[in-house]
């Protein structure tokens, strides 16, 4: 019997979806906060588009028509031809006619490349949303991480994915612009969740493994890592210049300081207003709950 290839990683609002690998690892790999394909020794490579149909095949056999909702894997499948992505599509809804909602992750720089016609391509052949590490709207910081995307491409790219009819989902890391980037951090990805205004607004706090591609950064002290309490200070001071009418703002990754979680900007005050509340907590309650928050990938 064929075995369908595993992914690495995936969102936490994936935990129910079908996962389909049609690549393996990430075509840029060069960020320094992530490093997650090495240490899980995934060089990348691209898939052949019959490999990934007798995946589709084994898993349709394996689960049968149980899904509702689907995860192409690994990190960036928009970085491939339109048509290989078209072909694996169709083949996935024929296979699961159940399934609602296809997903997966995208980077700015390859959404940038693909025109309109072919991202309305691809939304139309069964691709509903777009998880995109957009990570920071800071050039500054983008270029210190070596993300390889900057503000504009995040900005046209959003708006294009937008236009052709897609969810999208930002992701925004806390933390990465350390300490001395930190104000330009918030303030310009407040600027990029702003403009694109996206369906979702994913907040993560930077974690630093241990072999970290950072480290070297932090030891030459080019890179002075976040306090806690500074991360959540840059949670308050972010959403508070959010005017995005209409994003989901929701900190769903256990390894947020704080968890909240509401619909901009109706909510935008009382989620201000819970943040200030723990800030005002005693230093030793709040210490005592920095400890308890996991570091995870
Ligand atoms: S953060 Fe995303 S784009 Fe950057 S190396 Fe990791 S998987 Fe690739």
């Amino acid at each position: 019997m064929h075995i369908p290839e595993q992914l690495v990683i995936r969102p936490p609002s994936e935990a129910n979806s079908l996962l389909v690998r049609v690549v393996r690892g990430c075509n840029w790999n060069r960020c320094l906060f992530c490093g997650i394909y090495d240490f899980y020794e995934t060089p990348y490579s691209i898939r052949e588009v019959e490999d990934v149909k007798k995946d589709i095949d084994a898993l349709a056999e394996m689960y049968g028509d149980q899904f509702e909702t689907a995860f192409l894997g690994d990190a960036n499948p928009l970085d491939l031809d339109t048509d290989f992505l078209v072909e694996v599509l169709e083949h996935l809804h024929n296979q699961f006619p159940s399934v609602q909602r296809v997903t997966a992750y995208a980077r700015s720089s390859s959404l940038w490349k693909k025109s309109l016609e072919d991202l309305k391509r691809i939304r139309e052949a069964g691709l509903h949303r777009l998880h995109v590490g957009m990570e920071s709207g800071s050039n500054k910081v983008l270029a210190l991480h070596k993300k390889g995307t900057n503000q504009d491409q995040h900005i046209a790219s959003g708006k294009r994915v937008m236009e052709a009819g897609f969810e999208l989902s930002y992701y925004l890391l806390l933390g990465l612009g350390g300490v001395r980037l930190w104000e330009e951090h918030v303030h310009d990805s407040a600027k990029v969740i702003s403009e694109v205004k996206p369906h979702f607004l994913r907040v993560r706090r930077l974690w630093i493994h241990p072999l970290s591609r950072l480290n070297p950064k932090i030891e030459a002290s080019e890179f002075e890592p976040q306090k806690p309490e500074g991360t959540v200070i840059e949670l308050r001071d972010f959403l508070n210049a959010l005017e995005a009418e209409g994003t989901v703002f929701t900190c769903d990754h256990v390894n947020n300081y704080i968890r909240i979680q509401g619909k901009l900007m109706q909510d935008k005050q009382a989620l201000l207003d819970y943040i200030n509340k723990f800030l005002a907590l005693p230093d030793k309650v709040k210490a005592s709950h920095y400890e308890s928050i996991p570091s995870v990938i």
